[in-house]
């Protein structure tokens, strides 16, 4: 059965921000959300360049591998990006999310980059597709915060990972999706899902059938919770060719919104079909003029404001930006330190403490000046009482990888210390030979050996 997609782009500024930096667009083949940031028109040309290389992939009949395909494209808008704060310093710090759909048949490739996200509703059920590549998702990952601290969390929004103005290699994810008639997809930025809970998104999903008043409701509903961000949806149900109006008409046409409305598309509207626009969303960017429009709040798609680097929230967005990288370095220092030391504290070995076998919480080494390790507890086993091997053995400690393991090694120590000197008073020739434990030291005792319900 040959599938198609009905959608819907909407895009709004938002109640605090003066111009939106988020970029939209929806076709038969494509669907595409870019959130950019970076002060005066930075965020801007960075999600409206991305959707100019993307939106040439929607041509009739997306063909060959769509993932290299989409992947080439995104390369192709960082290189862009790049280029473009080398001749413009002032773009400096500039970046932007991607999430893209492409998709051919009933196919869809997917790349994903940022804090953008994407939704599907199957059978009733809504599952976000992404994980979003944010400071926060990564210590939620490590355990380090749950799901829900992490909502509240001030540094939510800091990105670990984006497209533009960093030297670091981009690392997209990448999906392969069936494109499955009944599915409604969302893609938003986190205007939406920062604002709006995923109960919402869901409950206004499942219950607004048309896809455009779905998407309208839902940039609606972030606007209401405050609009503190630029927030753009796009709704795109995969559906049956055969119901779709004959001819297509305007609901094949692409929707552009945000940014990339303001900056290329306008003059082609109402021209060409969606090859042409594509190909002129793609030509050769001149420097992003942004319009001055009346921003209606509430209204889906209101324009651009003009130029307004000095505006706080865009001075923040930009600092954030520059700062992404000191984050991702630090972040990773952090979380890694963290981890590992955590790691060392869950360990345990045998060594000498004071003349005594001591069970020892943490590893054998120095971080600069500070030991890793501290005594757990002191045994009553005088290190002199032991055979030279075993000593030998402490010296250069016992490691073991729980608290279990390591009694385990006490105890057959214990067994080593020379029997004191008085002789048995009556040696019974036919006594059973004593185990003979010694061949375990220092090798790692079986996990469990000492807690004597192997039996
Ligand atoms: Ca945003």
């Amino acid at each position: 059965m040959a599938v198609a997609l009905r959608y819907a782009a909407r895009s709004d500024v938002g109640l605090i921000r003066k111009n939106n930096q988020d970029s939209g667009y929806a076709g038969p083949h494509l669907l595409v959300v870019a959130d950019g940031m970076g002060g005066a028109a930075g965020g801007d040309v960075a999600s409206s360049v991305v959707v100019s290389h993307l939106a040439p992939l929607d041509d009739d009949a997306p063909t060959g591998d769509l993932l290299t395909r989409l992947k080439e494209a995104v390369y192709a808008a960082h290189d862009e990006l790049v280029d473009r704060v080398a001749e413009d310093p002032s773009l400096a710090g500039l970046g932007t999310t991607v999430i893209a759909l492409l998709r051919s048949g009933n196919r869809f490739a997917m790349i994903h980059i940022g804090d953008s996200r994407a939704y599907v509703v199957r059978d009733g059920q809504m599952f976000q597709v992404t994980t979003d590549h944010t400071f926060v998702q990564h210590l939620v990952d490590t355990g380090q915060l749950t799901p829900e601290q992490a909502e509240h969390h001030p540094q939510r929004s800091v990105l670990l990972r984006v497209l533009g103005d960093n030297s670091s290699d981009i690392v997209l994810d990448e999906w392969a999706h069936e494109a499955r008639i009944g599915d409604r997809w969302l893609l938003c930025s986190d205007g939406l899902s920062g604002v709006v809970s995923a109960e919402t998104i869901a409950h206004v999903l499942g219950g607004t059938p048309d896809v455009g008043e779905c998407a309208e409701s839902l940039v609606a509903l972030a606007l209401h919770g405050g609009g503190p961000d630029n927030v753009t949806c796009i709704v795109a149900d995969v559906v049956d060719l055969d119901v779709l109006p004959d001819g297509a008409g305007p609901a094949l046409e692409p929707q552009v919104v945000g940014a990339a409305a303001a900056d290329r598309l306008r003059p082609t509207r109402g021209g060409a079909g969606a090859a042409g626009r594509a190909a002129a969303l793609a030509a050769p960017a001149a420097p992003v003029t942004v319009e001055p429009a009346a921003s209606v709040p509430g209204s889906p798609g209101a324009g651009v404001d003009a130029d307004d680097g000095d505006r706080p929230g865009g001075r923040t967005r930009r600092v954030i930006a520059w700062l992404v990288g000191v984050v991702v370095v630090l972040g990773a220092l952090t979380a890694a330190g963290a981890l590992a030391y955590r790691w060392t504290q869950e360990q345990y070995y045998v060594g000498i403490d004071d003349g005594y076998v001591a069970i020892f919480r943490g590893i054998p080494q120095e971080l600069g000046t500070t030991p890793l390790s501290s005594v757990h507890e002191r045994t009553e086993i005088a290190v002199d009482d032991l055979p030279a091997f075993a000593r030998q053995r402490l010296e250069d400690t016992i490691t073991a990888s729980s608290l279990e393991e390591a009694e385990a090694v006490v105890a057959l120590l214990e067994e080593e210390v020379a029997p004191p000197p008085t002789p048995a008073p009556t040696p019974e020739p036919t006594a059973t030979p004593a185990p003979a434990p010694t061949a375990s030291i220092g090798a790692a005792p079986a996990p469990g050996a000492a807690s004597g319900d192997g039996a």
